[in-house]
C-alpha cells in the first residue's frame, strides 16, 4: 500500500518494454461466453489426496524468489497511472503468459491518480518554540496548499474526541495519533479521522506515528473519489513530541504548513489471467499489484502479487499435465488504485453488476499482506465449515502447517470489500509476518528484507489447494446474502460505523 520511488536504471528497460503492452477492453472475453454450461463434475469434493499434491508441487516449482527479484528489485514501487504502475502492470501480464495461463488480458478504470512532490512545516509563532526538525509527508488525495494556523491536540482523533473538543477544532490544524486508545475495541483508519476534523471545521490534520524511529507511514487519506478539502499530513513520532512540548509550553502555537502534490483524473488498468472451466462460475483469487510509494511495497502488497503468480503458474501447470478442466472459471485479479481507494476492484464489481454478472462468482479469495500460512477461513460464514476443514485437512495430512480454528472473521479496506459489499463469498488464507514487518506499512522500511519468500511460497501452495477445491465443488454451500440480509452480516464484522463514517452503508 505504500513506497517509495526506486527508479534505478534497469526500470528504463522495463519502461520500454512496458510500451509493447495495450490495455483494452476488448481481449478474451473476460465473462466467457464462450464457456459451455453443461458441468459433468461429480458433486463432491476433491479428494483430499489431490489437493495436498497439488499444493506439495506448487511448493516445489515457486517462483517466488525469481519474481521478487523483478517486481522488488528492479520494478520496486508501483504507483498507479505512474510509469513504475504501467511497468508493474506489463510485467504481470507477460508473466501470466509465460506460464501459459490460457487467457490474459487488462481492463482500464478511471481514477484520480495522485503523487506527492514536496511537504514543510515550521513554527512561525512563538517563534524558536520547537527545538529540533520538523519531517512530514503528504497523505494522498491532498492537493496543494500554503496555510497558516494553530496547532490542536486531539490526541487520537476519534469521533468521541473530536467531538469533546467542540468549537475548538475551528480553524485549527489537529493532531491525532496513528491508532485508536486503549480499549477502544477496533482501529480508526487514517481517512474517518481526516474526515472527522474537516466535518468539525479544521484548517488540517497531521497524523503522528507512535513507533520510535523516522518512519512516517502515508496512505490515503479519503475513501471517496475526491480530494482531501483540508491538507492532511503524516508525521515521525519525534515531530508529534516536539509539537505536543511546544503545546504545553504556550498558550497558542501557529504553524506554517505548505504541501506540493500532483493530482489528474486519468486511468490504470487491472490485469487479469483465467483458466476457463465447464461451467460459466468463477472462482476469484486477488491481490493489489499497486503500493505507495516510499519503499517497493514488499509486504504490501509485493507478498500478496507474488503468491497470486505463484498460484496462477501452480495450477496452470497442474492443468496443462493433467488435462483437468476446473468445474468454474479460476481467475487471477491483479488489482490497480487500491491504494488510494479500491479503485480498481470497485469498477470491477461496478461493471459485473451493471452487466448483471455478478452471481457467477461463487467465490474469491483477497491476498493482501501474506507471510506464512496460519489458517483457513471465509469471512462472516460459519456455513463454509464442511468445506474449509475438508481443504485445511487435506493439507495438515499434506504436511502443511494450519490451526484448527475455522476463521470467520475480517474487516474492510482492501480489494475484498466491493465483493463482500455485495454479498459474495470471501474466503482467506490466514498468515503471519516475520516480526520485523511490524509497522512497516505504508513506510520506508517495507523492503524485501522483511518478507519471508518461504512462507509466501507455502501460502500460495495453501491458496492453490483452497482455490482448486472451490473450483471443482459443485455444491460449495455458500450462497450470495441477499441484498436486504448484507447490512445485517457486515454488523457481525464489525464494519458498520466505518462504512457509515465512509458513506457507504446502504443498510437500515
Ligand atoms: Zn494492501
Amino acid at each position: 500500500m505504500k513506497l517509495t520511488a526506486w527508479l534505478l536504471p534497469p526500470a528504463l528497460l522495463l519502461f520500454a518494454l512496458a510500451g509493447c503492452t495495450e490495455p483494452t477492453d476488448d481481449l478474451p472475453s473476460p465473462e466467457g461466453d464462450d464457456v459451455p454450461t453443461t458441468a459433468t463434475v461429480a458433486a463432491e469434493m476433491p479428494e483430499g489426496e489431490l489437493l495436498a499434491q497439488i499444493a506439495r508441487r506448487s511448493l516445489e516449482g515457486t517462483q517466488v524468489e525469481v519474481n521478487a527479484d523483478t517486481l522488488l528489485d528492479v520494478i520496486g514501487a508501483r504507483i498507479s497511472a505512474l510509469p513504475s504502475g504501467d511497468s508493474a502492470q506489463a510485467w504481470v501480464e507477460r508473466r501470466l503468459e509465460s506460464y501459459g495461463v490460457p487467457r490474459v488480458w487488462q481492463e482500464t478504470f478511471p481514477l484520480l491518480a495522485w503523487d506527492r512532490r514536496e511537504a514543510a512545516l515550521e513554527v512561525i509563532d512563538p517563534a524558536g518554540a520547537v527545538d529540533g526538525e520538523l519531517n512530514i509527508l503528504s497523505l494522498g488525495h491532498v492537493a496543494s496548499y500554503d496555510i497558516e494556523a494553530p496547532l490542536l491536540d486531539a490526541g487520537f482523533g476519534t469521533a468521541e474526541e473530536i467531538d469533546a473538543l467542540g468549537d475548538e477544532v475551528e480553524g485549527k490544524i489537529v493532531l491525532a495519533d496513528v491508532g485508536s486508545p486503549e480499549g477502544y475495541g477496533r482501529g480508526v483508519h487514517r481517512s474517518e479521522k481526516v474526515t472527522l476534523a474537516t466535518r468539525a471545521g479544521a484548517a488540517g490534520f497531521i497524523q503522528l506515528n507512535t513507533q520510535e524511529g523516522p518512519r512516517i507511514p502515508v496512505g490515503v487519506a479519503t475513501l471517496g473519489d475526491e480530494e482531501t478539502e483540508i491538507p492532511a499530513m503524516a508525521a515521525d513520532r519525534a515531530t508529534g513530541e516536539r509539537l505536543r512540548a511546544a503545546l504545553s509550553d504556550h498558550d497558542e502555537v501557529t504553524v506554517r504548513l505548505m504541501v506540493d502534490n500532483w493530482m489528474e483524473r486519468t486511468e490504470a488498468a487491472n490485469v487479469f489471467g483465467e483458466i476457463p472451466g465447464q461451467s460459466d462460475e468463477i472462482i476469484l483469487v486477488g491481490a493489489h499489484l499497486d503500493s505507495w510509494d516510499l519503499s517497493p511495497g514488499a509486504v504490501d502488497n509485493g507478498s500478496g502479487t507474488l503468491a497470486t503468480l505463484d498460484v496462477a503458474r501452480a495450477l496452470t501447470e497442474y492443468v496443462a499435465e493433467t488435462g483437468d478442466t476446473p468445474y468454474r472459471t479460476i481467475r487471477f485479479a491483479f488489482w490497480m488504485g487500491e491504494e488510494l481507494g479500491l479503485y480498481g476492484s470497485r469498477e470491477y464489481v461496478e461493471d459485473r453488476i451493471d452487466e448483471g454478472l455478478l452471481d457467477r462468482y461463487a467465490a474469491i479469495l483477497n491476498l493482501d499482506v501474506v507471510g506464512s500460512p496460519v489458517g483457513l477461513g471465509a469471512m462472516g460464514r460459519p456455513e463454509a465449515e464442511p468445506f474449509v476443514r475438508h481443504v485445511r485437512d487435506a493439507l495438515v495430512t499434506g504436511g502443511f502447517d494450519l490451526d484448527d480454528e475455522m476463521g470467520t472473521g475480517g474487516g474492510i479496506y482492501s480489494d475484498h470489500q466491493p465483493f463482500l459489499m455485495q454479498g459474495i463469498p470471501v474466503l482467506s488464507v490466514r498468515s503471519q509476518q516475520l516480526p520485523e514487518a511490524a509497522g512497516v506499512g505504508h513506510t520506508i522500511d517495507d523492503t524485501r528484507e522483511v518478507i519471508t519468500e518461504p512462507g509466501i511460497s507455502e501460502s500460495a501452495a495453501v491458496s492453490a489447494a483452497l482455490l482448486w477445491a472451490a473450483a471443482n465443488t459443485p455444491e460449495l454451500g455458500l450462497e450470495r446474502w441477499p441484498e436486504e440480509e448484507i447490512g445485517t452480516h457486515l454488523e457481525g464484522l464489525g464494519v458498520r460505523d466505518p462504512l457509515e463514517r465512509a458513506g457507504e452503508w446502504r443498510w437500515p
